[in-house]
């Protein structure tokens, strides 16, 4: 264990980076609002599975259902039928009564009567649709100043998993001239919000309500504080108004006390019913077509999973008087700033995760793909706990991200794998050693340059060998050999070309393989890489070609003619250094009769090549 731990302490660089960078990715997705509707199915499956909670008894609600509507004389209700159920109710004495129908024209028979019992009943609320489309309250109510809009906030996917506490004329689309958007005059309160404020003016509650949208408003137990926008996966600037998460009493969102509308008019509902309660009065029937989507709704949308309008403003009004009569606990979405190092913890997480569950395991890194598996359980096992804990905080009333952070751990994984796959690649292509190119590559090169050359231009070849090296071991010692080795490579790829290949041929051997090189560029180029190496004033006591490390290069090139295949250029190259090493070392040869081999190889036009004036190259 205290291995895997001091590793990992090696590792923290690497995972601090790869988790920010990661992080600062996907959020920067999940302010876009990209993720919305994966975060908000995991919002829903939490809300989902929460216990339920008693039934608010403060609410009753007085519905129309389907077998109501079925025997209910005319629909839509005639105002005579209207002000008989108002009067039955409010002569029970109810705190406040919602009238959640729309009610812009008169209905005969009985208008008169309707407008003298909306008159006599103080608390009598009617409702408007303020957005669009739009819908005109009862105008008596209209009149009275008792009416309240029951737009409501609704996601892409049909559910409305919020609700608006008031708004201002501007936040729903109308133009709003005046100076000052946030005098209460200005503001106008939702249905839901104008109910529980009268239910709960006359317990001597009272908010502060004429605040700016941002403001924290203090009501009796609760504090209330708005969505805004990047909050909870929502985009800025997608929750107008001021808003709360709905935080629907868990269980059903139908969890009320219901008495039919039938019953209301027919005189059948137990006295005390209504009294000191909030009465909403609406539709339930579903072919009325009043009705929404919540979290409730699974799966794929349809009239069965839907919720009654009448039951969310329900749930809005129980919310609002439970926070602040009872001091149930809002459900926050977590601040931006929160939910950003929420997520980052978690990349750290699941890259630490990936880590240990690497080290723990044996070399795994020395099989290919052998990572695959192991970040697959950790993403797994990580996520899993990701949950639990974003489950956890749920039901603490703190709604925090939980598919971005599962994203970012799946991004560092990836980043992982790509970054083992491309070590593999580079170990078997790299000489442990010097770090130069292995022979294997050193052959996948030249066949590849080779085939290039055919259209454009020569390609050359260098084979150089460290002069005595044997007896540089022997002075020396092997590891002493091997940082001679290394230094050499070193000075091997510093002098070449950008494109040229340095290699490690075998033991103390190198091969440069260049393309688009005439011969005459070649020379050059052995000429410098003697010169450097004799330059590195390397001490080598046992060498009979110098006071010091030395090398010698044999060069072949198609632009001394034809070669049939690139084992030829090798073997071609492999003459001129042993040419090299019988002509004193420390110096490069060419050949040019390569062309037939049965003749004596000759030296012809090279010009001696001596890396350094001072050096005797005389064996
Ligand atoms: P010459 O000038 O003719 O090339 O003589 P040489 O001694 O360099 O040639 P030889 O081929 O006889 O010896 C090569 C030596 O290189 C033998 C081997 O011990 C040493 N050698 C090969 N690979 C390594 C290595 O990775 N590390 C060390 N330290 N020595 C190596
Ligand atoms: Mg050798
Ligand atoms: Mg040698």
């Amino acid at each position: 264990m205290r291995i895997v731990f001091n590793r990992m302490l090696g590792k923290y660089r690497s995972i601090l980076t790869v988790s920010t960078g990661v992080t600062l990715f996907v959020a920067a997705f999940s302010y876009l609002g990209a993720l919305q509707s994966l975060e908000l199915s995991f919002y829903d499956a939490f809300m989902r599975s929460r216990p339920p909670e008693t039934i608010d008894q403060r609410i009753v609600l007085v519905t129309v259902d389907e077998a109501t509507l079925a025997r209910l004389p005319q629909w839509p209700l005639s105002d005579a039928d209207l002000a008989r159920a108002i009067e039955a109710i409010a002569a029970q004495s109810p705190d406040v009564i919602g009238l959640n129908l729309y009610r812009n024209v008169p209905i005969n028979p009985g208008s008169e009567r309707w407008l003298e019992v909306a008159r006599q009943t103080e608390n009598l609320i009617g409702v408007e649709k303020i957005g669009f489309p739009k819908v005109d309250p009862p105008q008596i109510l209209a009149e009275l100043d008792r009416v309240a809009f029951v737009d409501v906030p609704i996601d892409l996917d049909q559910r409305q998993r919020r609700a608006f506490l008031s708004v201002r004329k501007s936040d729903l689309g109308h133009r709003d001239k005046s100076p000052d958007p946030d005098l209460p005059s200005n503001i106008r309160l939702s249905f839901a919000m104008q109910l529980s404020k009268m239910y709960l003016d006359k317990r001597g509650s009272h908010p502060e309500i004429s605040q700016s949208r941002q403001a924290t408003i203090p009501w009796g137990k609760a504090r209330f504080q708005p969505l805004v926008g990047y909050e909870g996966g929502y985009a800025y600037g997608s929750v107008p108004g001021y808003q709360i998460l709905l935080d629907y009493r868990a269980g059903q969102p139908e969890n009320f006390t219901t008495i039919s509308l039938e019953d209301v008019l027919n005189n059948r509902v137990p006295m005390g019913t209504f009294t000191r309660k909030i009465v909403l009065l609406g539709t339930t029937a579903i072919s009325l077509e009043n009705f929404l989507y919540t979290p409730y709704a699974y799966g794929a949308i349809s009239a069965e999973h839907a919720t009654p309008s009448l039951y969310i403003q329900a749930n809005i009004v129980s919310q609002i008087i439970s926070a602040v009569l009872d001091g149930r606990e809002f459900l926050r979405a977590a601040k931006p700033t929160i939910a950003l190092l929420w997520i980052w913890t978690w990349a750290i997480g699941f890259n630490v995760a990936y880590w240990a569950i690497i080290i723990s395991q044996e070399a795994p890194k020395l099989r290919p793909g052998s990572l695959g598996r192991p970040l697959l359980f950790g993403a797994a096992g990580t996520s899993l706990v990701l949950i639990a804990t974003s489950y956890i905080c749920f039901r603490n009333h703190l709604w925090l991200p939980t598919v971005t952070p599962i994203l970012a751990g799946l991004g560092v994984g990836l980043i992982m794998l790509i970054r083992q796959r491309s070590s593999l690649a580079r170990l078997a292509t790299t000489d442990g050693l010097t770090k130069l190119a292995n022979r294997r590559y050193f052959d996948v090169f030249l066949d590849r340059c080779w085939n290039y050359k055919k259209t454009r231009g020569d390609l050359s070849l260098l084979l150089c060998d460290v002069d005595f090296f044997k007896r540089y071991n022997d002075t020396y010692g092997h590891q002493a050999g091997d940082v001679c080795l290394a230094t050499v490579a070193e000075v091997l790829a510093d002098v070449v070309r950008k494109n040229d290949l340095v290699a490690r041929y075998g033991g103390e051997e190198f091969a440069i393989v260049m393309p688009c090189c005439s011969i005459e560029l070649a020379e050059r180029i052995a000429d410098k890489i003697c010169r450097a190496v004799y330059q590195l004033n390397l001490e080598h006591r046992g060498s009979d070609a110098a006071d010091r490390v030395t090398i010698s290069c044999g060069i072949a090139s198609t632009s001394l003619g034809e070669f049939a295949q690139p084992q030829d250029l090798i073997e071609e190259a492999d003459r001129a250094l042993y040419l090299a090493k019988q002509e004193g070392r420390n110096c490069y040869r060419v050949l040019y009769s390569f062309a037939s081999p049965a003749s004596t190889p000759s030296v012809s036009s090279l010009p001696t090549p001596h890396p350094d004036p001072e050096v005797d190259r005389t064996p």
